[in-house]
């Protein structure tokens, strides 16, 4: 969950933008700085973050019960078996404790070969369903494609979502390395929040996005254009919505 409602849980709460940039100053930095540059292939970790924890829950579905912040967490752990000596894992965290977005972008920022992969549950008008990925910097696109890609596969009677986003949140924009923010579905809508609620479909998700990861480095990029560069400056929690 982001945006409107993430706001509402963590507004009070956000530090102020991070990055030595504070915005602007595009000449002082290196010419990859923005991550214009072909995604990743043959990275060795993966940071793996579960969305929200302590005292913010996330989204919480009105029909199962269920906190996101609580699924986030299990699917991270599922995807980190599966992705188990095959690619080294790194979680942002590991039980129910809440860390800062900027905290997290800061633990991530100038990790060379590293991804970021942050994993939430969605919420919206409930007729909406289906998975969104979320990214900013140009090698980001490629696994946000391949995420997208194999979620859909997955996810059974998707409709009405935005499907893969190009928006400036500061876990897509403001760190240093490739990022991708995915929402794996609606705990809003009482069929796909049941869904999510059970264990089995949530290990499907999880391989889903372990395939996503490792084909994307095997073999980098999926075919097809890069999305042209946009420079902007690192997101901050004052931003206009959609900015
Ligand atoms: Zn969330």
């Amino acid at each position: 969950m982001l945006r409107k409602l993430a706001c509402v849980v963590l507004g009070p709460l956000l530090l102020a933008a991070c990055g030595p940039s504070g915005g602007g100053g595009a000449t002082s930095w290196k010419p990859d700085y923005w991550g214009h540059r072909p995604g990743p292939k043959g990275f060795t970790t993966v940071v793996l973050d579960a969305g929200h924890g302590g005292h913010d829950s996330g989204a919480v579905s009105r029909s199962t019960g269920a906190k996101e912040k609580d699924l986030a967490l299990d699917t991270v752990k599922r995807v980190q078996r599966k992705l188990g000596g095959k690619v080294k894992v790194k979680l942002m965290r590991s039980n129910d404790h809440f860390i800062d977005l900027d905290d997290r972008v800061d633990r991530v920022s100038g990790k060379g070969g590293t991804i970021l992969v942050s994993i939430h549950y969605n919420a919206g008008p409930s007729s909406m369903r289906g998975p969104e990925m979320y990214w900013w910097r140009v090698d980001s696109w490629g696994l946000a494609t391949r995420l997208q890609r194999e979620l859909e596969k997955t996810v059974p009677g998707e409709s009405g979502n935005r499907g893969q986003v190009r928006r400036r949140l500061r876990l897509t924009r403001n760190p240093d390395i490739p990022s991708v923010l995915v929402e794996c579905g609606y705990l809003s809508n009482p069929s796909e929040a049941r869904l999510c609620n059970d264990a089995g479909y949530r290990d499907r998700l999880a391989s889903a996005i372990a395939r996503a990861i490792l084909d994307q480095q095997a073999n980098g990029d999926p075919p097809g254009r890069l999305p042209p560069p946009i420079n902007k400056p690192p997101s901050r929690p004052t931003d206009p919505p959609g900015s």
